[in-house]
């Protein structure tokens, strides 16, 4: 299968590219991303055929059908990594929490979001991949929180890959940084900066544009490369829990073959959505795709009026903070896929100029077709935390943004999917705060709260963090950041 680009080809690079292309090197002519060619068709004999695979099973043959260009012992162990998961039987529990309700827990994985669910398998496709070519990358990752954990945690003590990983000090919860600053392999650097997360974030695009650090690189013999989620890499693995957990439904008997249901996502840059998107156009039988936002509500916008405009809005901090999002990446390629090239490259380019675009009407109609969203307030979001803890549910603040769409955006009285993409521990203020009104805990004070009124004890994952120790100390000014990668390498 090859891969093309989601804003047409600028002569330069090549008109189709190799999956392992496109994930070691994922920005395509003009600033565009690759997408597939075509998708594989699945349809219902490919299910039926799958009731009662093991994931590691079902994701093998979803890959296989890609036909990408990676060899089946690379595959094989980088699927091998769903076995540290809670339960390697099954890594992605599917939990009812009422009648038509089920929720599809993404977090059981190292670091405790989900994240995890590509970035653990992604980290061994592209070790191998270096390993082959024999050279070395360095991966470039910004993070306000989750996905910083997962990359360090995916790439420590792999060959030919060394990571370096901004943060910023003080913008994440406890948890999170000890997560970061307590990895102690060689090939890992950690930095905190004086600053937001939007700091970090320019500091990356700008090393990841500079000619003169890639040059400063390349004496080295070291390709630059980061593990944000316009990677494909990221977005072929997170197709699969769409599948494994429609066929969940169909194993525990909630519905029967060919039912449709709605899938229930909180999206920050829709790589999660995008994994529904793709399911469902290879032949999953899904109603909608319902998008679950917080304040930084521009997917909502989209969605429900055409409008992606970020003229007169500016990222607000929520106690969803993965999904702060106001740029989302992979929302091109949907565009793409429904619209075509030209339309994508015009889109994008009022985007990037004007901060701003807008569908005409029968492409807005043509997205709710697939698409119904809503957005949910941190208040509101408290409200399902208790509401949802009362009837035996325990979830974090990013899982009860979808609990809000699935009671506003569903016109049909179908099984939804909600996912959740962190488990409480990893923002255990916000939910203390909802369960027993607490407020300004710490993230330790918080973890024994919610694990007294919930009787459940913090997994030792998470409570060893506090007594580890803090091998990465670096915090220094963005200007120094260059530097700082420099000597590390
Ligand atoms: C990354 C993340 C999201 C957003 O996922 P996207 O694929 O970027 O839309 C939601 N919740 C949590 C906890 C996350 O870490």
């Amino acid at each position: 299968m090859n891969f093309i680009e989601t804003r047409g080809n600028d002569g330069e690079h090549p008109l189709k590219v190799s999956f392992s292309s496109a994930i070691l090197a994922p920005i395509a002519s003009f600033g565009g991303i690759y997408i597939p060619e075509c998708l594989p068709q699945l349809g219902e004999d490919f299910l039926q055929k799958h009731v009662n695979s093991g994931y590691k099973t079902l994701a093998k043959a979803v890959l296989e059908a890609f036909e990408i260009d990676i060899e089946s012992e690379v595959i094989d162990e980088a699927l091998s990594l769903y076995d540290h998961f809670d339960d390697p039987a099954n890594p992605v529990p599917l939990v009812k929490v009422k009648h038509d309700l089920y929720v599809s827990e993404l977090y059981h994985g190292p670091t405790r979001a989900f994240k995890d669910m590509a970035l653990q398998p992604f980290g061994v496709v592209l070790s191998s991949l270096a390993q082959k070519r024999n050279e070395n990358y360095l991966i470039m990752a910004a993070t306000s929180g989750d996905t910083g954990p997962a990359a360090l945690e995916t790439f420590k003590n792999r060959a030919n890959v060394q990571v370096a990983c901004l943060y910023p000090d003080g913008g994440t919860s406890d948890v999170q940084r000890l997560q970061m600053v307590t990895e102690d392999a060689e090939n890992l650097k950690v930095i905190g900066i004086h600053g937001d997360f939007d700091d970090a974030q320019n500091a990356l695009k700008r090393l990841l544009g500079s000619a003169a650090f890639k040059a400063k690189l390349k004496e080295k013999n070291i390709h630059l490369s980061a593990a944000n989620s316009v990677n494909f890499g990221r977005i072929i693995f997170q197709l699969i829990y769409h599948i494994y957990s429609y066929l969940e439904l169909l194993r525990q008997d909630v519905i029967s073959m060919g039912e449709k249901v709605y899938l229930d996502v909180p999206s920050g840059n829709f790589g999660n959505a995008l994994g529904g998107y793709y399911a469902m156009k290879m032949g999953l039988p899904v109603e909608k795709i319902l998008i679950a936002s917080n304040k930084n509500n521009v997917l909502t916008q989209l969605i429900k009026y055409g409008q992606y405009d970020l003229r007169n809005m500016s990222v607000v901090s929520t106690s969803s903070p993965a999904m702060d999002i106001l740029k989302s990446s992979n929302v091109e390629r949907i565009l793409c896929d429904m619209f075509g090239t030209e339309r994508t490259k015009e889109l994008m380019a009022n985007l990037d100029n004007d901060n701003h675009y807008e569908l005409s009407a029968a492409e807005l109609a043509q997205f709710q077709t697939i698409f119904a969203a809503d957005f949910c307030e941190d208040e509101e979001g408290k409200q399902y935390i208790k509401e949802a803890f009362n009837g035996g549910y325990l979830m974090d603040p990013h899982t009860a943004t979808c609990f809000k769409a699935y009671d506003t955006c569903r016109d049909k009285p179908l099984t939804t999917i909600a996912y959740s993409t962190a488990e409480w521990t990893k923002f255990s203020p916000t939910i203390a705060n909802a369960l027993t009104g607490e407020l300004d805990t710490s993230d330790i004070d918080a973890l024994k709260s919610i694990a007294k009124e919930a009787n459940i004890s913090i997994p030792d994952i998470i409570s060893g963090l506090f007594d580890k120790d803090v091998t990465q100390k670096t915090v220094i000014n963005k200007q120094d950041i260059e530097q700082e990668i420099l000597a590390f390498l």
